[in-house]
């Protein structure tokens, strides 16, 4: 990260909610899942941000909300995301904003958690990497657009000659390599990685991490990070934001989160981290109870507080706000607020 990094992202009140309709004919509208609901916060150019949380708690949402990847019918995306001075939100919507989210799109892109599922089976690797520059008409030429595959090939490790076979023919790792082949492929200077290496093997999983890492900074790109877990995020990640059912409730540096975590629900994660790892001795697991609730009619006031051992009263009413509790540190929990908190792990 430079020294004065400059947002390239920032997410004002941002939401993306999903109707639930039910009836065959008039569809009537059941309620609302708020898959993310509310978040305010920046991506700073050059920085990797981790998001983490459990399953179903909107980190994806939040990903590809960002990208504008849902249709208008689908959901419900609303607040805003600041990229280039413009609110992406609404260019989205107009027809006279598709024009010009058209080349902002080739800055915003994409790595999918499956990269099997993300890679059409039919086509060599070569058409599936061109494709993205044939749609956005950057190279003119077959000539031209074969080398850029090629050129691409390289910058992720892999052989160029590859570039006439199918997807199938190449391993989980290699087919990571492919889709971040993709994403690289307009030159792009944000990416969301929506859990990247999670479908692949552990041995496999800290060459991709690596790989990215040297891109990142060979080519000066700002990654959204997403993870289910800390561990996963730790040593990729500047900072770390972490989730629970649509908001953020903790957002500080990695190693400041991972040595001093101050949400309970942080707290939890990060005592679950299987890693061993000598700050971990004499730090107590704290085991979550309960299922996370649905996002269709989330709990009242925080979020957490029918899962949270230190649960009090005005959880239950006031949901608490995002708020700076130590430097560059923010926390939503009214007992860290009050500093009322009981130290559960032990930094
Ligand atoms: Fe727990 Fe209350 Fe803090 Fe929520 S606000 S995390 S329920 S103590």
């Amino acid at each position: 990260m430079s020294d004065s990094p400059k947002p390239i992202i920032s997410l004002r009140n941002f939401r993306v909610h999903f109707p639930i309709r039910e009836g065959v004919v008039f569809r009537r509208l059941k309620g609302m899942v708020k898959a993310v609901d509310g978040l305010n916060f920046d991506i700073y150019e050059g920085e990797t941000l981790g998001l983490v949380g459990e399953s179903g708690c909107g980190k994806s949402t939040t990903g590809r909300g960002i990208l504008q990847l849902y249709r208008p019918g689908v959901a419900h995306v609303s607040g805003e995301v600041l990229y280039k001075g413009q609110n992406l939100n609404e260019l989205g919507r107009s027809s006279k904003g598709l024009n010009v989210m058209r080349p902002l799109r080739r800055d915003l892109q994409i790595i999918f958690q499956d990269p099997y599922a993300s890679l059409n089976p039919r086509m060599t690797v070569g058409n599936i990497i061109a494709e993205p520059l044939k749609v956005h008409e950057l190279i003119k030429g077959e000539a031209n657009l074969m080398k850029r595959v090629r050129e691409l090939l390289e910058v992720v490790g892999l052989s160029p000659a590859m570039a006439k076979r199918y997807p199938h023919e190449f391993s989980g790792g290699q087919r990571q390599r492919l889709g971040i082949a993709r994403a690289l492929s307009l030159n792009p200077r944000f990416i969301v990685c929506d859990e990247p290496i999670s479908a692949l093997d552990v041995s496999i999983q800290a060459q991709v991490m690596n790989l990215m890492s040297d891109l990142q900074e060979r080519f000066d790109l700002t990654y959204l990070f997403i993870a289910h877990d800390l561990a996963a995020v730790k040593h990729i990640s500047d900072r770390i934001a972490v989730m629970y059912l649509g908001k953020v409730v903790e957002l500080a540096g990695g190693d400041e989160i991972y040595d001093r975590p101050m949400h309970p629900y942080s707290q939890a994660l990060i005592s679950a981290v299987p890693i061993p790892d000598p700050r971990a001795a004499g730090k107590e697991r704290i085991l979550l109870e309960g299922d996370v609730p649905s996002p269709l009619s989330p709990p009242s006031g925080c979020r957490f507080h029918t899962r949270c051992p230190f649960a009090i009263d005005i959880c239950k009413t006031k949901e608490p706000e995002l708020l700076e509790a130590a430097p560059a540190h923010q926390v939503a929990c009214h007992r860290v607020e009050d500093g009322s908190l009981p130290t559960h792990v032990k930094a």
